[in-house]
């Protein structure tokens, strides 16, 4: 085993904490019905290099999920050998999660399939301005003078593409992606702040929408 291989390696105790954080998490966005269908994804950062990160398996129901329901990817999103659980997968979405938190920075990634901002997409599909709004601190902006304008990508099945388009808008002062007719990307330092961030971005895009009939 190389040294970066043993460095990179996640004990079964650390991978069951992160499991038990995001199954927590998960059930929070499900009560809010923002991960119908067993839709939506979260992850936290484990190594930084190489990039591993704990993601939610695919297929299950967001509401239900245990600590056991978790697994290790690397930087392109793909489960690394030697899983607890080898018989559970990532979600090919796994992949655009890995993109944002190498590109950024994160300690956690949310995917959630809420309304409001694909619905702002639609009607902004150049990306969601808003400004002078006291919920914009939520995300780290200022309530006054503060244009933020969150990018919209349109959806694809191809996670490359969808990562090149999010590298291309990248922001780093924006922590936030949209994907048209899908769902929405929020990063933080760690789950709660990514949770927080989105619940603000969630507010304030139904603001905007509300506001301008
Ligand atoms: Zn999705």
């Amino acid at each position: 085993m190389s040294p970066a291989t043993a460095a990179s390696q996640v004990s079964t105790a650390e991978l069951h904490r992160a499991g038990q954080a995001l199954a927590a998490e998960s059930a929070r966005f499900a009560a809010l019905g923002w991960m119908r269908g067993t839709s939506g994804n979260l992850s936290v950062r484990l190594r930084d290099d190489p990039l591993r990160l704990a993601v939610t398996t695919s297929g299950r129901d967001k509401g239900e999920l245990g600590a056991e329901d978790v697994v290790v990817v690397d930087q392109a999103g793909a489960a690394v050998p030697d899983q607890p659980r080898p018989d559970v997968r990532p979600s090919a979405e796994a992949g655009l999660h890995a993109r944002i938190a190498a590109r950024s920075g994160a300690g956690a990634v949310v995917h959630v399939h809420v309304l409001a901002p694909v619905l702002a997409a639609e009607r902004w599909p150049d990306g969601v301005v808003l400004r002078d709004l006291e919920m914009l601190k939520g995300l780290g902006r200022a309530a006054h003078d503060d244009e933020m304008r969150v990018p919209v990508v349109p959806n694809s099945q191809d996670m490359g593409v969808l990562g090149a388009a999010f590298e291309a808008g990248f922001d780093a002062a924006t922590p936030a992606l949209i994907v048209a007719r899908h769902g929405l990307y929020v990063w933080g330092g760690d789950l709660a702040e990514a949770r927080h961030r989105a619940e603000c971005l969630e507010w304030l895009v139904s603001f905007a929408l509300a506001a301008d009939r």
